[in-house]
């Protein structure tokens, strides 16, 4: 007897493990909300330009299976990304443009900046190892105060609306650091794409022998359908809503608002990169995002968007230095498996309550799809 699997998503993490359990033998359905396939890493187009609404998507990975995978179906094109910032040193700079200056900070550039004296007697008071129970506590022995007030402190505000002392430590290595080195590349992966089109088609490629309904929404009301159709069912929707108690999990969400400008130029551009961080309270918004600087689409016309934060979606976890969120997280999981009267698997971004990469939930839908094939087997 064929086993059959019910898979609630198409995402990144849905598709993949859908793909390798059909790839695997088993009668795979891959159930999704929405109208299309991709979950939050999906591309659209603007009057024919490629643009992200969900934000900048740079696929990037030092996994071999990983990159095995993506690259058999089709995401290939090498891509360097690099990222600026714009930040005003004085009171005096606020009359004028800011300074754009690399992501993450470049000890080469900041020597030629006015603070230099001051940051550079505050690197040299730095402990020989960053620590701190708090996210700002962690990143000024990093960085020191100067760096951290320039490019971290704001952008964190904004970012999250709550001060950067309430925020964990725990992911301040993976998304800070001082260099030293001049690699400007923002990631220190071994391999890195940007797909042309945007990650759909690949997605699509990966899901083309995989049953998908769209536009069905699975919750836990519907656990006894679950048992009906499916052996094993892989949840990678958000629990507090697939266990329909919004509100019971903290995210924090952002908006991207996308506007076009048609350009005289084929190759023509209007923000200095694909990814330009703007931490200051001037304005709003915490960056500008301009994909046809990654696509190199030739196309009259381009799409700049503002990615606004505060917006009342599931995007990033909210990670407290008390730890309260996750805790919960797995309190919810344990209330869907005890529901459900069949085994149930979460993985992915939502349902793990973690950030993580796409090359990550990659990883995560073949580590779900072996731990089910192989508790199917038994
Ligand atoms: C702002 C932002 C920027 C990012 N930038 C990058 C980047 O540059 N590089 C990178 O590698 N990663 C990036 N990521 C991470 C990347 O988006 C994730 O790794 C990826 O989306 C994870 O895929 P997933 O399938 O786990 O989740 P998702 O892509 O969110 O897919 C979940 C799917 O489940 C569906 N769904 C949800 N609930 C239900 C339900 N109840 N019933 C049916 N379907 C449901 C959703 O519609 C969605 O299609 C970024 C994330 C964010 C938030």
């Amino acid at each position: 007897m064929r086993h059959r699997v019910g898979i609630v998503g198409a995402g990144w993490t849905g598709a993949v493990a859908g793909r390798l359990l059909t790839d695997a033998g088993m009668a795979v359905e891959v159930l999704e909300k929405a109208d299309v396939v991709g979950g939050h890493s999906r591309a659209e187009t603007l009057h024919g330009v490629v643009y992200e609404p969900n934000g900048a998507h740079i696929f990037h990975t030092s996994d071999p299976a990983v990159n095995r995978f993506v690259n058999s179906h089709g995401l290939t094109r090498p891509y360097d990304h690099q990222v600026l910032t714009e930040v005003y040193l004085s009171p005096d700079d606020e009359e004028h443009e800011g300074r754009l200056l690399s992501w993450p900070p470049q000890v080469a550039e900041l020597q030629a900046l006015p603070v230099w004296p001051t940051v550079e007697r505050e690197l040299a008071d730095l402990p020989p190892t960053p620590n701190g129970d708090n996210f700002e506590d962690y990143v000024v022995s990093m960085m020191g105060r100067t760096l951290y007030d320039l490019f971290i402190r704001d952008y964190t505000a904004k970012q999250w609306g709550r001060p950067a002392t309430e925020l964990s430590a725990r992911f301040a290595p993976k998304r800070v650091e001082l260099r030293r080195d001049g690699v400007r590349g923002l990631f220190r992966d071994r391999w890195q794409y940007f797909p042309p089109k945007g990650i759909n088609e690949v997605i699509e490629s990966v899901l083309s022998t995989v049953a998908v309904t769209l536009n069905t929404e699975v919750s836990v009301d519907h656990a006894d359908d679950l048992a009906r159709d499916y052996n094993a069912v892989i949840v990678t929707a958000a629990l507090d809503d697939f266990a329909r108690c919004p509100g019971e999990l903290e995210w924090r969400g952002i908006e991207m608002v996308s506007h076009y400008s048609p350009t005289d130029d084929p190759a023509g551009v209007v923000t200095p990169a694909y990814v330009t961080n703007r931490p200051s309270l001037r304005v709003p918004y915490t960056r500008t995002v301009e994909t046809k600087h990654a696509t190199g689409q030739h196309i009259g016309g381009t799409v700049v968007s503002q990615e606004m934060p505060g917006a009342p979606h599931r995007h990033y976890p909210v990670l407290t230095a008390d730890g309260a969120n996750e805790r919960r997280n797995a309190e919810l999981a344990a209330a869907i498996a005890e529901r459900v009267p069949i085994p149930v698997y979460f993985a992915g971004r939502l349902a793990t309550y973690r950030y993580i990469n796409q090359d990550e939930a990659i990883a995560d839908a073949m580590a779900v799809a072996d731990r089910v094939a192989a508790d199917l087997a038994g």
